[in-house]
Formats: C-alpha cells, structure tokens, sequence
C-alpha cells in the first residue's frame, strides 16, 4: 500500500500571509474603488498605468497595506503552527504579493520566527514558481523538501510549477479551482496535527 504521508518531515515550509498565517487582511474591493480600477489583478493593473496616476494608485494601495498590517490578526493555531515547526528544526518561510513593508509590519507586531520573507519586490507574483524557488535558495533547501501552504489558487498553482507538495487551507469552503493540491486542511490546527503525525 502506497504510504499516506512521505516518510521524513519537509526541510521547510513556505506559507502565503494573507488569509493563511493572517486572517484576510485586505478588502479587495474597496481597495479597487480607491484606485479606480475595474475587477481583476491589482498588481496588473498598477503595472498597466503609468506617470503620476501609477503613483497615486501605488500610494494608495500601499496605504491600504500598511494599515491593514498594523491591526493584523492571526489565523487561529498559526503561533502554535510555527512552534511545531520550529521544535522539528523545519525553516520557515513567507511568500506574500503584499509589500515588504507592510510584510515586515506583520511579522515585528507578532514576533513570529520567519527565516525568509519573499514579497512583491523580490520576484514575479504566485503562480509563478519563482518566488518559491527564491525562498528555497535563501534557506538553502531543496524544492522536493519543502511544503507550500496556502489558501488561494495561485498558492495551489505555484506549489505544482515549482514541484513542491502543496497544502490547501479551506477554511472549511470547497475548491473552486483546478489544481489538486497535495493535502487539504480546515485550518492551521489541523496541520500541526498532521506534523505530529510523523512522531
Ligand atoms: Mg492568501
């Protein structure tokens, strides 16, 4: 019988913030209406502006991060999660669209122990694979050793391109997109469990 887990722990693990380590943060849609841009990818549309109504439209995104970092709430299990971790010597790692800034807000208002932070100016966005394998050079792991844990699609998407077992947190909701994710989660307590598991 093929065994359900693989036989040894991950070297690390890398987790998206918003609404994965942190309760959703960001409210899309009011942050849209302030920028004045229709549905679809923020990023990709700050990118499509130019001059100063780019400029004005990043301030303002910004602004949006940095407040909604500085009244962060955690995931229940997220602080116990990273303890779990952390006394398996597994790295930790985040991988957020979210600026550097507002990311290093969140992580000094929690104290969490995050080895490495990739953000929005490191790398390309999720899905593609490249901030992962960013993240995998600079703790000086494997791709095949390391889990990807998120709650979002591109999470799932990018976890496959860089050939990485990928954990979906569903927060109890069903999967609306195609990518199979290696292991499915109802929240952080979960995992920690199935990492206790492996004593
Ligand atoms: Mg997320």
């Amino acid at each position: 019988m093929p065994p359900t887990l693989p036989e040894i722990l991950p070297a690390a693990v890398l987790f998206d913030m918003d609404g994965t380590l942190t309760e959703p943060l960001l409210d899309f849609a009011r942050i849209r209406a302030d920028m004045g841009i229709g549905p679809g990818p923020i990023l990709a549309a700050l990118l499509e502006m130019s001059g100063p109504a780019r400029l004005a439209a990043e301030a303002i995104l910004l602004r949006h991060e940095d407040e909604a970092a500085a009244r962060s709430t955690l995931n229940p299990g997220c602080r116990e999660l990273l303890a779990t971790l952390s006394a398996r010597g597994i790295l930790v790692g985040c991988i957020t669209l979210n600026s550097r800034e507002s990311a290093r807000t969140v992580f000094e208002r929690h104290r969490l122990p995050i080895e490495v932070i990739v953000t929005r100016e490191d790398a390309p966005p999720k899905p593609s694979p490249e901030p992962l394998r960013v993240a995998c050079r600079r703790l000086g792991v494997a791709e095949a050793d390391t889990w990807m844990v998120g709650d979002g699609r591109y999470d799932i998407e990018a976890g496959a391109a860089a050939t990485m077992r990928s954990i979906w947190l569903s927060h109890g909701r069903s999967r609306d997109f195609e990518a199979t994710p290696w292991r499915e989660v109802q929240d952080l307590w979960e995992l920690s469990r199935m990492l206790k598991e492996f004593e």
